[in-house]
């Protein structure tokens, strides 16, 4: 994927190594992971660890404004070029619907984060708060793609022989996955699913979760359809890494992997294919109509 060279969105808020601001004392940091276990079931391990991050980042050593190192330099403005192609993709089709695109905030953490909807931790992946507007992504997050899901672009051979490189469509999709939601939110389809979810059952609000996240996807495709009309970025191969990643993050996937065994009435995500399907309609076709994922039958 290219993605060098193109504009930076100026609406990347960094947050990484501000670890030292958020308290004065250690146990403000326990308090802060005890919180995210309780509320999020943030795994105690990953909290006792993100309760470690703070303490680091408020030994007296540490207590100079931190320097990003080259990596993370790269990570945000890798994201800040890929949240400017999503403004340059929604801005003109907002237009076309008579409406003026306000664009969100990205916030990159290192591994604790206040946001609007609370407190949160980077083992419950990045994720859009409505309330505030913003995008959260710990950029670990992409490592973890790589290393932990086998997210590689292992079938992308244009990108094989650059490390640096691999696996980036598949991050760049996760971007505009997020920034679908902040469209769902601007549209107003994601209050009238959470009105609709309160009237419905369980199982009735778990489908209707389902087909936002589904919605989301399809929202991604048209901008890469979108995108790849204005600046030509796909290369040989990206396609099938974010068909990939579709599918390693599909819930019935993820579920495999930690029960060994699938149960979808709390797939919240969609399954690995829908997620595919989905992304590829968005893909082929660039039509917000397209994407009527309740409509439709999944
Ligand atoms: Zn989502």
């Amino acid at each position: 994927m290219r993605w060098k060279g193109r504009r930076v969105s100026s609406n990347v808020e960094d947050r990484r190594g501000s670890g030292a601001k958020v308290g004065g004392i250690s146990i403000i940091g326990l308090v802060v992971a005890f919180v995210a276990w309780k509320f999020f079931g943030v795994d105690p391990q990953q909290a006792y660890q993100a309760t470690q991050q703070i303490t680091a980042a408020q030994n007296p050593s540490s207590n100079a404004p931190q320097q990003l190192t080259a990596d993370q330099k790269e990570a945000s403005d890798f994201v800040g070029t890929i949240l400017a192609d999503t403004e340059d993709t929604w801005t003109p089709i907002f237009k076309q619907l008579g409406q003026t695109y306000v664009p969100p905030k990205l916030v990159l953490f290192n591994g604790i984060v206040q946001s609007g909807c609370g407190t949160a931790q980077s083992a419950m992946g990045p994720f859009y708060c409505p309330t505030d507007q913003k995008v959260y992504i710990d950029t670990s997050f992409f490592k973890d793609m790589r290393e932990q899901m086998g997210i590689s672009g292992e079938q992308n051979q244009t990108e094989l022989s650059r490390q640096d490189q691999a696996g980036d469509f598949a991050q760049a999709y996760v971007v505009a996955h997020e920034v679908g939601h902040h469209i769902q939110n601007l549209l107003g389809i994601s209050s009238q699913v959470q009105q609709a979810q309160a009237q419905g059952s369980r199982a009735q609000a778990n489908q209707l979760s389902v087909r936002l996240e589904l919605q989301a996807d399809c929202f991604a495709g048209i901008w890469a359809n979108h995108n790849q009309q204005r600046t030509q970025f796909l290369e040989a191969g990206d396609i099938e890494e974010a068909m990939d990643a579709a599918q390693k993050i599909g819930d019935d996937y993820l579920q495999k992997r930690s029960t060994g065994q699938v149960v979808p009435d709390s797939f919240t995500h969609g399954t690995s294919q829908q997620r595919m399907h989905w992304f590829e309609v968005g893909l082929k076709s660039g039509d917000l109509n397209q994407c009527d994922t309740f409509k439709a039958s999944i």
